[in-house]
């Protein structure tokens, strides 16, 4: 899967993506991510890329035209007549489920926008932008972190990036689970501080366990 990111801060995504299980994904090539800075895109003096909103109002938006060459210029770049699906992480978007994770993790390629300041130009949203997506009901200072919560909730769903692709199917969400949260999970030692393992656990009765578990989703 191919990810690109449009954002002023490329600097943020260096720690958070360049860890653990996305290191991994992208070093075996099952992902190709790729940061742009919105600025190297505009033509203005001082890559000037935000300025005040018409109709007056407090803060500045980002500007259309850095974006769109932007966009314009990783399709480009990317594989030959085929356009990314361009999601805009905005607080007014659809909230993301763990059904939505699943549908983009069968994509081939996706561009996630990341806003900041009062946003962006409506025009960006109108003519080049596929879904609008929110990681919640509450504001962000920019996009960039609901872009890191999107690349790592999809990417661990690309068949073969966790060890084992069960651990993926069973989880909180999971279509398995009927979307519900996971039951609860013990590990050694049986006894800790005086409490104690529940006894099903330790019985050994897979069909016992798998319905003691079953009723524990929440
Ligand atoms: N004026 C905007 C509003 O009231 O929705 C807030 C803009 S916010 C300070 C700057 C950027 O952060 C947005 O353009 C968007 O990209 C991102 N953002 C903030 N909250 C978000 C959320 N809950 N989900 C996704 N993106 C968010």
């Amino acid at each position: 899967m191919r990810i690109d990111i449009l954002t002023l801060l490329p600097g943020m995504f260096e720690g958070p993506l360049t860890e653990s299980i996305l290191k991994r994904a992208a070093d075996s090539g099952v992902l190709e991510l790729h940061i742009h800075n919105i600025r190297d895109y505009s033509t203005m003096r001082h890559k000037q890329a935000d300025d005040k909103p018409y109709g007056g109002g407090a803060g500045m938006l980002l500007m259309a035209d850095p974006i769109v060459s932007a966009i314009e210029a990783v399709t480009e770049e990317g594989l030959k007549g085929v356009k990314p699906h361009c999601i805009y992480l905005s607080a007014a978007g659809k909230k993301l489920t763990q059904s939505k994770v699943e549908r983009l993790a069968k994509r081939d390629w996706i561009l996630l926008l990341c806003g900041h300041y009062e946003g962006i130009d409506q025009r960006v949203i109108d003519g080049w932008i596929d879904e609008e997506i929110s990681i919640g009901d509450y504001v962000l200072t920019g996009g960039e972190i609901p872009a890191m919560v999107i690349v790592d909730s999809v990417v661990r769903k690309i068949p073969g990036v966790l060890g084992k692709d069960v651990s993926a199917d069973q989880d909180s969400f999971s279509k398995e689970f009927g979307r519900k949260r996971e039951y609860p999970q013990y590990t050694r030692p049986e006894v800790f501080r005086g409490h104690k393992v529940p006894e099903v656990l330790l019985s050994g009765n897979h069909k016992k366990i798998e319905e003691w578990r079953k009723s524990k989703l929440r």
